[in-house]
Parts: C-alpha cells; sequence; structure tokens
C-alpha cells in the first residue's frame, strides 16, 4: 500500500548522492489466496523492485506491505523468521541461486531443516514427495544443479520454494528463460498450485502468459501502476494508452479480434529523472498539453477498474 522505493544514486570524486532511481513510487494492490496477480510492464518499470521489497529484501522507502495481517516491514528479525517460510521468490533461472556443490535433493531440504519445518529423518521422504509434484523423479534427487536443463532447473526452484509450503510466491519472469513447451508444463504447474490455494505475485514482460495465468493484472510504466482490475477488464477493456500499446503487440489468432496496433516511440525515459506530469506522456499517443505538468490521479472506471490517466476524469 502506497509502496515507494528510490535507490540514491552516487556521483563526482566525493561519490555524494547525485539523485535517486525511483523505481517505485506510490505502488498500491492486493494479491488475494490463491489468485494470481500479474504484474507487467517493459524492462526498468520497476517490477522486480517492487517483488523484491514486498518479500523484505530491499527495504521500502514509504508505504507498507501486509501479509496475513502482519506489516511485514515492521516486524522484528524472529518474527519475519517464523513468517519468511510462507514468502517465497522463483526467479528466472535458479542456477545462479542453487550451490554448485549440493545435490538438489540436499538443497530443497536444506531450507526445511534450517525452518525447523521437517525433522532429519523425514527429510528424504518429503523432498522427493515436493519434487514428484515438481515433476521430478527419484533418479534427480542426487544430481547436481549443472546437469540439469533450463526447465528442469526452475523445477528444482519451483520445488525449493513449494518445500516451505508458502502462501505467496513471487514469481520474477518464471519461464522467460524457457522453451515454449516448457513454459507450458511450468504454468500449468503454476495453475494447480493455485488450486491447492498458493497465492501468486506474477512478474512478467510476457502478456499472453499474464492472461493465461493471472485473474488480476497490475500495468506499470516508470515505476507506477498505470492501470488495473481484473484479467477481463485490463486485457477486454484496456483503458489506458500505455496498457493499449502493450496489448496491441500481442498476436491473435482470430482475424476478427485483431486490435488496432499501437507503436509507441521511443524508449521509456530514465526512472532517474522522470517525466513531470504524466510519466507517459513522452511516448503517449494521445497526450494532451495538460499532461506534460499535472500528474495524473487514479480513476476507478469500474468495480476494481482503476487507470492512473487524465482521459478517465
Ligand atoms: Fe496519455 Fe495524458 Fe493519459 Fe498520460 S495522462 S496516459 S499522457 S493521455
Amino acid at each position: 500500500n502506497g509502496l515507494v522505493k528510490h535507490f540514491p544514486l552516487h556521483g563526482g570524486v566525493l561519490g555524494r548522492q547525485t539523485g535517486a532511481v525511483r523505481a517505485v513510487d506510490d505502488v498500491s494492490f492486493v494479491v488475494r489466496r490463491g489468485r494470481s496477480l500479474g504484474l507487467v510492464g517493459e524492462s526498468g518499470s520497476g517490477k522486480t523492485t517492487v517483488g523484491r521489497t514486498v518479500l523484505g529484501l530491499h527495504q521500502k522507502d514509504a508505504g507498507e506491505v501486509r501479509f496475513a495481517g502482519h506489516d511485514l516491514h515492521a516486524l522484528d528479525k524472529a518474527a519475519l523468521r517464523r513468517l519468511r517460510p510462507q514468502l517465497q521468490l522463483v526467479f528466472q533461472d535458479p542456477l545462479g541461486s542453487l550451490n554448485p556443490r549440493l545435490r538438489v535433493g540436499d538443497a530443497i531440504g536444506e531450507a526445511l531443516l534450517a525452518h525447523g519445518l521437517c525433522p532429519r529423518e523425514a527429510l528424504r521422504e518429503r523432498v522427493l514427495a515436493v519434487m514428484a509434484s515438481c515433476g521430478l523423479g527419484e533418479e534427480h534427487y542426487s544430481r547436481y544443479p549443472h546437469e540439469f536443463s533450463g526447465g528442469q532447473r526452475q523445477r528444482v526452484g519451483i520445488a525449493r520454494a513449494l518445500a516451505l509450503q508458502p502462501a505467496l510466491i513471487v514469481a520474477d519472469e518464471p519461464v522467460s528463460a524457457l522453451d515454449v513447451s516448457i513454459q507450458a508444463q511450468i504454468i500449468n504447474l503454476f495453475a494447480d498450485l493455485k488450486q491447492q490455494g498458493v497465492s501468486f505475485l506474477f512478474i512478467s514482460h510476457d502478456l499472453a502468459v499474464v492472461e493465461h495465468l493471472c485473474e488480476d493484472v497490475a500495468v506499470m510504466y516508470l515505476g507506477q501502476i498505470v492501470e488495473q482490475g481484473s484479467r477481463e477488464q485490463v486485457f477486454g477493456q484496456p483503458r489506458h494508452p500505455y496498457t493499449r500499446a502493450l496489448l496491441s503487440a500481442i498476436p491473435v489468432a482470430d482475424p476478427d479480434a485483431r486490435r488496432e496496433r499501437v507503436v509507441l516511440q521511443g524508449e521509456p525515459p530514465s526512472p532517474a529523472n522522470p517525466p513531470a506530469g504524466c510519466r507517459f506522456h513522452t511516448r503517449c499517443p494521445q497526450a494532451t498539453a495538460q499532461c506534460a505538468s499535472v500528474v495524473p490521479v487514479v480513476h476507478r472506471v469500474a468495480a476494481g477498474h482503476q487507470v492512473r490517466c487524465h482521459l478517465m476524469a
């Protein structure tokens, strides 16, 4: 709620702070139990910073992150450690987060032992069960991370997160590095987990994947959410010019359903120096004079559907 995260920029011979990257600026959303919120936007929009700040891997500058009634950033270390297993992160490629000298079965079991969630004598059985739920057989238990393909490593990363029986998984571009057929397997696995009550904050630039997996969608541009709502609202009745431009680039099989292509000019400006007024005005095909100077507020255009744009006033 109202999450803000800026990263200081330092320069000059004295390394003084010269500015800040305004990675996340007043971001609010809700991830509901057993549902998936897709956070979409171009690279540099602040999606990853949101995910990491939610999990407490970055300290926030303002706002709050509430999980199951707790203000996560206000908890002391012991209380946070108790909650930690319920909040897990899955990366794009977990290879960098897996100890290359640890067999994957041991890597998955390590966290269970560290959090006192499983007695040592029952560990192997518990790890094998969670590996099986991710499509990894007993033969994979004793292998090392480098012996796995990209898709299998992603399953290992998910199994390691799942072993802790999380309530929320922050999945940051979890299928971007995978072949399309493997992507489908991992997405189906996520869908099964949702059925079991696991919630996802699903960070992706791939709108087709988000449309398939997520019931709720938030679109980010330069550190702010510009539109959010249900999948049907955001994909079916997009209102923000940026959302419309993003969606117009998705290939559609049905020629009658094809959207008019909106091509955005240029790259997003630097989050260290976002444009005044509406941050999207330098690229917006519908910008007016007002947009360059007046910051748009968030308008509620339907129940649960919010848009940050002057055109909605
Ligand atoms: Fe475009 Fe203006 Fe709306 Fe921003 S506020 S998205 S510049 S029309």
